[in-house]
């Protein structure tokens, strides 16, 4: 345990990793050198991250891998993915090589629009704030003007405004439902700012007029706030193929594999301990993605589990049929993503992302991010139906148990071979690992 410190974001870098050494690490210096160790050689560059959040002591790095051929609306790209989980860029490129042969993936967008609410308590007369609202409708959205210019100027900014009473959910209270179009930024900022400026209208308006009593105009705004909830933006991607073009997976014939894995959807859709696996594993690729194009992958997966839970309860993101000979299989998933605004244009890694992508629109994007996310959810599916997921899980994760055990690349190239027509476990690796070293077992379990 430590004391409290006060001002600590007032203090330099050096004095925070001083403060840090002194009071957790018991004056430890190597801490400082790790610390420093993560620092970019690049001045400038470091700056840059130094200054994206508060009290920034040092970089943590994720891996930034690709995925390529993935083949998305007829345009071959190469995706990129940053996440630190072994298995999930071997499966999005596994899953890419399979349906680049078989057509691809297509996606749809079916909607663009954000959301935002004033959420303000109103105990007064029903009818009296309704048909003021009606009158002044217009007038709000105008006094919006000055934020809204430059996104109305791009085909975007508020598309409607309406007036929803909850009262019966909760005594007083009503919202601005306020819709908008960000084009290519997510938004988030700008919704908010129009929506600070909708909340002190409404309460100047109301304050200056006659249909209300005093007691009326003492309207409370509770919260002005985006919702990071889109239903309205939301994309599909799918691939589908005959059944006869599924190929043979390890002793199961096509039409078994089809079955097998439209049953396994199935669960997913109708049991929730299943559908949040599902889902995790459907957001191993989306928000690899949406970290590596800089977007906000919290409001991402926010959005996507509301989504999964739209009918009142929780359930698989994707879906899948066999008609006609035909196996499909879909994802439709809102997704607020930008390519402007935000890290977008700040960090390095985050424009390579974008320029790797081709520089793609916010549509575009939000189809290649959808695509990843159903690749990865038929790889798992396609092994979890067939051998399972351990044996491409723990080949990847192979790696890590090696490097937890410290072993030299002559030993890791030794375990890769080794280990080519085995089931790797965790154990396994660790007591062959002590046989060639000669060391007891027990010892390294200890460890
Ligand atoms: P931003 O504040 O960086 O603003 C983007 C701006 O770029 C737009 O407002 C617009 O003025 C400008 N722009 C230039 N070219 C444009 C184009 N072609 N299309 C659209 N806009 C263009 O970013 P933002 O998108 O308003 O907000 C996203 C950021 O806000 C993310 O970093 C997110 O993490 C953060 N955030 C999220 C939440 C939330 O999700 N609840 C809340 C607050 C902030």
């Amino acid at each position: 345990m430590h004391t409290p410190i006060k001002g600590f974001s007032k203090l330099s870098r050096d004095a925070k990793i001083e403060w840090i050494v002194n009071e957790i690490f018991d004056g430890n210096q190597s801490v400082v050198e790790l610390l420093n160790s993560y620092l970019h050689q690049d001045a400038k560059v470091q700056k840059l991250h130094n200054e994206f959040i508060e009290n920034t002591i040092t970089n943590y790095y994720l891996p930034l891998g690709v995925a390529p051929n993935f083949l998305i609306n007829d345009t071959v790209y190469t995706i990129p993915m940053a996440i630190e989980e072994s298995s999930v860029v071997a499966a999005a490129a596994k899953a890419a090589q399979f349906w680049l042969k078989r057509g691809g993936f297509k996606t749809t967008i079916l909607g663009t629009e954000k959301i935002g609410h004033v959420h303000f308590m109103y105990s007064g007369d029903r009818e009296k704030l309704r048909s003021f609202f009606n009158d002044n409708r217009v007038n709000l959205i105008n006094s919006t003007d000055d934020i809204t210019a430059n996104m109305r100027a791009r085909g975007g900014g508020i598309t409607d405004i309406t007036l929803v009473d909850k009262t019966a959910e909760l005594e007083d209270y009503y919202q601005l439902d306020v819709r908008f179009q960000t084009c290519d930024s997510m938004g988030a900022n700008f919704i908010n700012s129009c929506l600070e400026r909708l909340a002190e209208s409404l309460t100047n308006t109301i304050a200056s007029d006659t249909r209300f009593s005093e007691e009326e105009k003492q309207v409370q705004i509770v919260m002005r706030i985006l919702s990071n909830y889109t239903p309205q933006c939301l994309v599909r991607a799918e691939v589908s193929c005959p059944i006869e073009d599924l190929t043979e997976e390890e002793g199961v014939s096509p039409q078994e594999f089809a079955e097998k894995f439209y049953r396994a959807v199935r669960i997913a859709e109708i049991e929730p301990y299943r559908a949040t696996t599902h889902n995790k594993g459907i957001f191993n690729g989306i928000d690899a993605v949406v970290i590596a194009t800089g977007n906000d992958f919290r409001a991402v997966e926010a959005a996507g589990h509301t989504h999964a839970s739209k009918n009142g309860k929780y359930s698989s993101l994707t879906h899948c049929s066999i008609k006609d000979n035909t196996f499909r299989f879909w994802i439709e998933i809102p997704l607020s993503v930008g390519v402007v605004g935000g890290l977008t244009s700040l960090h390095p890694m985050v424009k390579f992302s974008h320029k790797l992508l081709g520089n793609p629109s916010a549509e575009e994007l939000m189809g290649i991010i959808a695509a990843s996310g159903l690749a990865q959810n038929f790889a798992a599916l396609r092994a979890l139906v067939t051998s399972g997921i351990q044996k491409g899980h723990m080949k990847m994760h192979l790696f890590n148990i090696l490097n937890q055990l410290e072993a030299t690349d002559e030993e890791k190239t030794f375990f890769v071979n080794y280990f080519k027509d085995k089931v790797v476990s965790h154990s396994a690796v660790v007591r062959k690992f002590c046989e060639m070293r000669q060391i007891p077992y027990e010892s390294m379990i200890k460890k």
